[in-house]
């Protein structure tokens, strides 16, 4: 078990292509664990390797659910349409709206290294298409309809002198 470090915007790792994983090796297996501790210490929905400085084809996410770990996976199929905010723990503080597809069916090995397909609708279609990207460099933050907001975090702080017993 471990937490790793959550790489940031600005970090050269985000923008890179990641490589897919040949097969499931001791090495891998921790890192798929230390994925998920970390992805449910910081209270996301999904984390890809390279947020953890790790360019290997592995997403972890857990939409309230449980969690799921996708190995090498693609989305063979995509439709709908759903807008809404979208974060990341990479580029912390801050939202932007983003439209992706309502539903998603995706493919991928599970950790034995078997096939596996997959249908998300909603947030779980959405956590796909954002995780998945990350693993090809991609970040949602080139793909926001009005830019990036803060979050209510700011606003909070603000009050801070008022509050500090809490
Ligand atoms: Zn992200």
């Amino acid at each position: 078990m471990g937490i790793r470090e959550v790489r940031e915007i600005g970090d050269e790792i985000l923008t890179k292509q990641c490589k897919d994983v040949p097969k499931m090796t001791f090495r891998t297996k921790i890192l798929i664990e230390d994925m998920l501790d970390t992805m449910y210490e910081k209270n996301g929905v999904g984390l890809a390797a390279p947020q953890v400085g790790v360019l290997k084809k592995i997403v972890v996410i857990d939409v309230g659910e449980g969690p799921i770990v996708l190995i090498n996976p693609e989305i063979i199929e995509a439709s709908g349409e759903q807008t809404g905010e979208e974060g990341c723990l990479s580029v912390p503080g801050k939202w932007g709206i983003v439209t992706r597809p309502e539903r998603v069916k995706i493919r991928a090995l599970n950790q034995d290294m078997e096939p596996f397909e997959m249908e998300g609708e909603g947030l779980l279609a959405r956590a796909f298409c954002h995780e998945i990207d990350h693993l090809f460099g991609e970040l949602y933050v080139d793909k926001t309809e009005d830019g990036l907001h803060d979050t209510a975090y700011e606003a909070y702080e603000e009050k801070d002198g008022e509050e500090t017993e809490e």
